[in-house]
């Protein structure tokens, strides 16, 4: 059940850099058998639908279409990605960099939902020691399943569970394998928000930041709207490691 944090107020969260946040996310995968992988270069192969890497899974993409065989079925990556698709975003707020670093576990056809929430709440609670109080999950609409592991299994409040449609919390691309995903949101306090009434999760301001998306590939988009469910689930997650060091260090972006 979720730790309530009783005097976590008092207790300093530790400020660890990126080399070090980094390592401890690659090796809390490997210690659940995931094959800890190199970055992929910033320049697709064989890929002549991205112009630059923008997420952990680009690279991956062959292993979830079932293209290629993966060298194990679990998978972590620390992936350089240059932002793309929401390029428009970069210099109007705090947490969108050009440059960044994508955290990522993958699960091709292995472990799904149950196991990817357990190990992202375990990893920033117990491992990074973020204030479980500070953190907010979100779920698709109607991913009651999703929801029922937030809350009856790990503990999280209903009323701190928050629904969002398809254009948060559905990951899809065009044609493809795509899913609801589940995003853990941290408070970063007063001093970061808009300060305007109902300003709470999903606020566009800077409190609220989404630090880690859990992308639940469960179906396949032939492209035209039509959704098939795929045999082989997967998991595909990415966290900011900028962001988690932000929150971390409780600093403006500039200064990580
Ligand atoms: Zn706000």
């Amino acid at each position: 059940m979720m730790k309530v944090a009783g005097n976590s107020e008092d207790k300093k969260l530790k400020k660890y850099g990126v080399n070090e946040l980094r390592r401890m996310f690659l090796e809390f995968f490997e210690s659940k058998g995931h094959l800890a992988m190199k970055s992929f270069s910033l320049v697709p192969h064989n890929d002549n639908s991205l112009l630059l890497i923008n997420s952990g899974m680009a690279p991956l993409k062959p292993y979830f279409t079932g293209q290629e065989i993966p060298p194990r079925r679990r998978v972590t990556t620390c992936q350089k990605c240059i932002r793309t698709g929401d390029i428009e975003n970069i210099g109007k707020t705090a947490r969108h960099g050009t440059f960044f670093e994508m955290l990522g576990n993958f699960s091709f056809g292995d472990y799904f939902k149950t196991e990817a929430i357990h190990w992202s709440w375990e990893f920033l609670t117990e491992v990074v020691g973020l204030d479980p109080n500070r953190l907010y999950p979100s779920v698709y609409l109607d991913d009651d399943e999703a929801f029922d592991i937030w809350n009856k299994q790990i503990g999280v409040p209903a009323e701190r569970i928050f629904r969002f449609g398809k254009e948060d919390n559905f990951w899809e691309h065009g044609a493809g394998p795509c899913g609801p995903c589940s995003e853990i949101y941290y408070d970063r306090g007063e001093k970061y928000g808009c300060g305007k009434p109902g300003c709470t999760v999903g606020c566009d301001c800077d409190r609220y930041m989404e630090v880690w998306n859990n992308v639940f590939t469960q179906f396949e988009n032939d492209g035209h709207g039509n959704y098939t469910e795929l045999k082989q689930k997967n998991i595909d997650t990415g966290m900011g490691l900028e962001r988690l060091a932000v929150i971390v260090q409780d600093v403006d972006p500039c200064s990580v």
